[in-house]
């Protein structure tokens, strides 16, 4: 069983302070499976755990795939409607807190990842991973024909950077649609990209992290993720 207390492991899973979980102990509402209230000193597996009858929610090394819709900002320092909105109200609760793995614009949608892994999460936007993020803009004008060669050469310099882009694929849907594969996570890169290139973005949405796609998720919908999904995203 897990070796953390019990009053310690649901505190941090935010159902309360350690002295309100301690409390919910004293009134008999966490219990095993089979009904037998439990004692905040009790060192029980997570999953054998109830609170009010209902299984714990998940322990730590919890991630997320969430189905971000337009107007949901990925910082709390940023005002209006946050990601972590769309999540249960206590998972916002948790020690440690959930990050997003890196960030989508407001104006961006799509998947979006969110973990309390910290070694998953730098693993996941180290460099070295090359994870690829797959994007679907929506242009304001025609694509012009050179855009591919220019993301492909691993030379074009967005503005006031020095750096040059590393070379990034790009699909044409249609003459105002475009899928555009990126290694890197550079502030607004695919707005920037497009806008080097003499156009506009009016959409955008990620469609991909990895080998993980947003599948049947709707916009606002989220699932758990489990070790085959984080397998297929390397
Ligand atoms: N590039 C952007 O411009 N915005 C995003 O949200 C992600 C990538």
């Amino acid at each position: 069983p897990d070796t953390t207390k019990l009053v310690k492991l649901i505190a941090n899973l935010g159902y309360g302070s350690r002295r309100e979980v301690a409390r919910m102990f004293r009134e008999g509402r966490i219990t095993d499976a089979a009904g037998e209230v439990l004692y905040a000193d009790d060192r029980v597996a997570h999953a054998e755990v109830r609170v009010d009858g209902e299984p714990l929610d998940p322990p730590q090394g919890l991630v997320l795939l969430l189905h971000k819709p337009v107007g949901y900002t990925c910082s709390t320092r940023d005002p209006g409607r946050i990601a972590h909105d769309l999540l249960p109200p206590r998972f916002r609760l948790r020690a440690p807190l959930l990050s997003t793995v890196g960030r989508l614009d407001r104006d961006t949608s799509g998947a979006l990842l969110l973990t309390d892994d910290g070694a998953l999460l730098h693993r996941i936007v180290s460099p070295k991973a090359k994870l690829s993020k797959v994007y679907e803009a929506t242009l304001a004008q025609d694509l012009r024909g050179d855009e591919a060669a220019i993301f492909a050469s691993g030379t074009l310099l967005l503005e006031s950077e020095d750096t040059p882009l590393a070379p990034a694929i790009l699909e044409v849907v249609d003459p105002r649609h475009a899928r555009l594969a990126l290694t890197e996570g550079r502030y607004h890169q695919v707005r920037r990209m497009f806008a080097a290139v003499g156009n506009h973005v009016q959409a955008l949405h990620r469609s991909r992290i990895g080998g993980l796609g947003l599948g049947e998720l709707a916009p606002g919908a989220w699932r758990e993720l489990d070790a085959a999904d984080i397998e297929a995203l390397f």
